[in-house]
């Protein structure tokens, strides 16, 4: 036997007794003659305490940093105890010991706080792992898992695998493509999410699978996303969006209880895509804090009169006029305000200024557009905006779409410098009611805003013939938000061929191509399908939020960098000249 116990098992009530403890050297301190080593395995850390007698094998065979080691010895009650740590009470007294294996002094400090660089870190990432850091992170990835089954189980639903080799089929973002050696120049892909097959396990009567499934996406990794990442996938049938937003809440909830260990009872609040929009200038509401949007002037109609009587040009010509009422910070100086007038500018926002009222708590106001408008315009605004005496309202003209994100990313901004974005505080809610298409200016064409099987409310579905009306088509499709992040998406799906086919040729495919890449599911239409629907979460993310963390990354095993590498591995890496010929890629 190796071991009795880990190093985080012992207490004050193991004392005297005789234990054999193995793991690594985190640190080694001498005092004298005597000598103190912490142990750290998994579980904990225990400190171990080496006396004279073995102080001659200590020099013949010094312990260094992460050399494992086994020891025996007897629990002893420390005098100087640490309170910060569950074995903080007791430590070995060891009577021998026997290093297992040694180490090369690692390339940094295997602490929470390390001395290493991200990308030396991800090079040596099972070093990394170590650090209690990541340990706990890890841990709670796999805590997220056993509750999402737990209650996913409960609802009668099943684990269904499906391939991972499969069709190239366009579903958004760009394929990871494998060759085929067995078929000539023929590809497979791998799937950017199970969509298709979860669709044809309801065609089978299965009605309700879900999955925590690898999906892959070759897509530029700005701020971190995986080429590879994981979902909680999951299908029903025979269910209308409130089934599946009960049973998604619910499975939220309990994951929230169990990790978090207290109860959410509210509902969730629900919100339309366009009052999102309205209100927050994005689909994702960070929904902790109010400073909601307030819209003077939108897409050239004025909603704010005191816009009509001024020449003021930047609001005259702008289409869109928005305003946020920052509270408390009338307060800011003109290097504050200047700051936030270049932070607007910055190609990432694109705007090209701001302009600021401050009320004053007098009552009297001051701001960066006193040329233009006089005392009683800035009151209304003031009024519009709903700010209060002390408030900073910042404003925003230009183009709708530019204007709105930009206005919502300053929002998000002045929430965070009031300290109103908590990441310990959690507000989820449902955004509802997504158009069905996006208009994608480049390409001069509608794209499905979710994917391409997702289905129009019922009441619309006739529209699908008149392209005058795809950008008015609404969807019952649902994002789950929490605190300003889309945790989770899904919609009620087609399930009829013909109105598939309606869909794919509104999304501009012939009917032969949706036949040569689809028609697998459209056959399947043909045999019985039942309604159906169904929602995935982004595993990785709703787990570094209940982390409280912003990274993805610090809650993957083996994560790749922003270039889509793995560090370790140093992969993707070239094959030799065989492969490519027995690929037939050379
Ligand atoms: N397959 C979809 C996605 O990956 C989710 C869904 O509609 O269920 O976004």
């Amino acid at each position: 036997m190796y071991r009795t116990h880990t190093c985080g098992a012992l207490r004050l009530s193991d004392v005297k007794q005789e234990v054999t403890l193995c793991g690594w050297v985190q640190t080694v301190r001498k005092f004298g003659s005597i000598t103190f080593v912490d142990l750290r395995d998994r579980y904990g850390i225990t400190q171990l305490l080496f006396h004279e007698r073995l102080n001659e094998r200590l020099t013949e065979t010094p312990l260094g940093r992460e050399y494992v080691i086994q020891i025996k010895g007897e629990v002893c009650e420390r005098s100087n105890k640490n309170t910060k740590i569950p074995t903080g009470e007791i430590e070995i007294l060891v009577h021998d010991f026997a290093i297992m294996n040694v180490a090369q002094v690692p390339p940094f400090t295997i602490e929470d706080n390390t001395d290493g660089g991200d990308e030396l870190r991800m090079k040596y990432r099972y070093l990394d792992l170590r650090r209690p850091v990541l340990k706990r992170n890890l841990e709670l990835r796999y805590k997220v898992n056993r509750a999402v089954r737990n209650y996913l189980d409960t609802q009668g639903f099943w684990d269904i695998e499906t391939p991972f080799l499969i069709k190239s089929t366009p579903e958004g973002a760009r394929d990871f493509v494998v060759p085929s050696r067995m078929n000539e120049e023929q590809f497979y892909a791998l799937p950017q999410s199970p969509q298709t097959f979860k669709q044809l396990l309801m065609v089978s009567g299965y009605d309700r699978y879900y999955q925590i499934v690898k999906c892959f996406r070759d897509e530029d990794l700005r701020a971190d996303r995986q080429p590879e990442f994981t979902q909680i996938d999951c299908e029903m049938s025979f269910v209308e969006q409130e089934d599946i937003l009960q049973t998604f809440e619910g499975l939220f909830k309990h994951v929230f209880h169990e990790i978090k260990g207290s109860n959410m009872t509210e509902a969730f609040p629900r919100m339309t895509w366009d009052d999102a929009m309205w209100h927050y200038g994005n689909d994702k509401p960070d929904i902790r804090f109010e400073m909601k949007i307030q819209n003077l002037k939108v897409k050239q109609e004025v909603f704010c009169d005191t816009l009509n009587h001024t020449d003021f040009k930047v609001t005259q010509e702008a289409a869109t006029v928005l305003a946020i009422s920052v509270p408390g910070m009338a307060e800011y100086t003109r290097k504050q305000t200047d700051e936030l007038t270049e932070w607007v500018k910055r190609p990432q926002i694109g705007m090209s200024g701001l302009f600021f009222i401050k009320c004053n708590a007098d009552g009297s106001f001051k701001s960066s557009v006193d040329k233009f408008f006089d005392a009683t315009q800035l009151r209304e605004i003031a009024t519009f905006s709903k700010a209060e005496p002390g408030d900073l309202i910042l404003l925003l003209a230009g183009s709708e779409e530019r204007t709105r994100k930009a206005m919502s990313e300053l929002r998000l901004l002045m929430g965070d410098r009031l300290g109103l974005r908590d990441p310990n505080h959690y507000k989820p809610l449902w955004v509802i009611d997504f158009p069905l298409f996006e208009y994608v200016e480049d390409e001069s064409r509608f794209v499905a805003r979710h994917h391409p099987f997702t289905a129009p409310k019922p009441e619309q579905v006739n529209w699908l013939s008149l392209p005058e009306k795809y950008e008015h088509i609404k969807a019952n499709a649902y994002d789950m938000v929490l605190n300003g992040t889309e945790i989770g998406g899904g919609s009620i799906r087609i399930f009829q061929r013909d109105i598939q086919e309606q869909m794919f040729a509104a999304l501009g495919l012939s009917k032969e191509e949706a036949q040569e890449k689809f028609g697998f599911l459209l056959g399947a239409f043909e045999y019985g399908a039942p309604p159906h629907g169904g929602i995935a979460f982004g595993f990785d993310r709703l787990c570094a939020l209940l982390g409280g963390q912003e990274s993805i990354r610090d809650f993957i095993a083996f994560p790749k960098n922003n270039a889509g590498r793995d560090m370790m591995l140093d992969a993707p890496s070239v094959l030799d000249d065989n492969q490519l010929i027995e690929l037939r890629l050379k």
